[in-house]
């Protein structure tokens, strides 16, 4: 019998009705022939409220017991699913990533996954039960808890598909698939039915958020389809797989939008070798991701430095830069907040000239300044303000014409 894995987001079992709705699918798909394994995220918005919470006890709490804490969103989640189950008279069994062996590196709140032990699932399935696991949360070979950052519980549906080698997985949401656009800002974006790997990692690292960027990878490496789905709905959705002949190749795919970062500058920095890696090292090893970074041109030897990074991270980032503003006799530095990263992300370009001075005219036709540039092959991302970028994302979409279809090769 094959094995599907379906996991279930937050919004999906926000509440009893929508427990009892994911019940009845995961029963379906087992009456249909399938062994099951459900991945569920803790019920709505619990993870941030224990985020919260924590933040009122603490502007800096211990890593560690951040994610004993978080741990617990989705422990309910999974005991509440597998009653649901044995109220529609079928066999059900949750477990933490614990008890499955979702084994990962010790970077408490962003773990990475280095190994999936299928045993215990493997004898539950045999034994005609459908398994629950807990998405987001592993455990170090030291037996503490771990989690894998927000959105994790994607990641986690990846992993046990590929260890337990599955015919399918599908990652039910509360949006029909993969679209243009967030729709909740361009509520005329078209859904995408098959992506790149490629491009949904740029989408996912740029902030589409329907997929967690580490499951993307996760499944690009070992080769794991992905199927986004609606919750409430039959439709499709969209599929992530390695690209094929048959696929449509859109110039632009998608326009993407990231309002989670902030960006820090350090002024008058000594301009000589080896400032940047003194700055970047103790980043790094402190397990701070940095996105975007500018130097200015040297001005009587010095620069300054901008680097955007995730706010989460902001507190720890600015206790190491305060030091070394002290150590580099810098001029001082600076928090922005209020700013946010729009993108447009698309394939195609690498055989188009000419479309970021488009998404530049863009923005400048709406008057919005450009702080940061970065680009990858098929990717250009702008730092604006965070005001605009509602009036941004809505203008690149209709520039590009994405509501209609995808632009292809052959429509310019
Ligand atoms: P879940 O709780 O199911 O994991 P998420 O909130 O993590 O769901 O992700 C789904 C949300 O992602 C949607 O509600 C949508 O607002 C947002 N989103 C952002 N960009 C996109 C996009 N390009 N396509 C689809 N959804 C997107
Ligand atoms: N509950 C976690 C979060 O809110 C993990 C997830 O939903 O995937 O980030
Ligand atoms: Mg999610």
């Amino acid at each position: 019998m094959g094995i599907i894995v379906q996991k279930f987001g937050g919004s999906s079992v926000a509440d009893v009705e929508k427990i009892k709705n994911v019940a009845r699918r995961v029963v379906a798909t087992k009456l249909a022939g399938s062994s099951v394994v459900v991945v569920v995220s803790a019920l709505g918005d619990t993870t941030d409220e224990l985020v919260e919470l924590a933040r009122q006890i603490s502007a800096k709490p211990p890593e560690r017991e951040m994610d004993m804490l978080l741990a617990t969103g989705e422990q309910q989640s999974v005991a509440l699913l597998a009653m649901a189950i044995f109220e529609l008279g079928h066999e059900a069994i949750s477990f933490t990533g614990y008890q499955v062996g979702i084994v990962t590196d010790d970077s408490h709140t962003k773990a990475r996954i280095v190994d999936v032990k299928s045993e215990r699932i493997m004898q539950a399935l045999a034994s005609g039960k459908i398994c629950i696991v807990a998405g987001f949360q592993g455990v170090t070979v030291d037996n503490d808890i771990t989690t894998l950052g927000r959105g994790g519980s994607d990641t986690t549906a990846v992993a046990l598909a590929a260890g337990l080698n599955a015919d399918k997985c599908e990652i039910y949401t509360d949006v029909e698939g993969v679209f243009t656009a967030d729709p909740r800002i361009v509520p005329e974006a078209s859904l995408v039915p098959e992506i790149t790997y490629e491009e949904m990692l740029e989408m996912a690292s740029s902030g589409a958020k329907v997929l967690q960027l580490r499951s993307v990878e996760y499944a690009r490496n070992h080769n794991v389809v992905m199927q986004v789905r609606s919750s409430f709905t039959d439709s499709e959705g969209t599929v992530v797989k390695e690209e094929d002949e048959g696929m449509e190749r859109p110039i632009i795919s998608g326009v993407t939008h990231n309002t989670s970062e902030g960006k820090i500058t350090i002024y008058g920095v000594p301009d000589r070798p080896g400032i940047a890696a003194k700055v970047f090292k103790p980043l790094a090893a402190a397990n701070i991701n940095v996105d975007m970074i500018v130097q200015n041109v040297s001005y009587k030897g010095y620069t300054d430095i901008s680097f955007t990074l995730d706010l989460d991270d902001i507190p720890r980032a600015l206790s190491i830069i305060e030091d070394l503003v002290r150590e580099f006799g810098a001029q001082g530095h600076d928090l922005d907040k209020d700013i946010a990263k729009i993108s447009i992300v698309g394939a195609g370009m690498k055989s188009h000239p000419g479309v970021a001075a488009e998404m530049f005219d863009v923005l400048a036709e709406n008057s919005i300044n450009i702080q940061m540039i970065s680009t990858s092959p098929i990717r250009i991302s702008c730092v604006i303000d965070e005001v605009n970028i509602a009036t941004a994302v809505r203008a690149l979409h209709e520039h590009f014409q994405l509501s209609e279809e995808a632009v292809t090769d052959e429509a310019l």
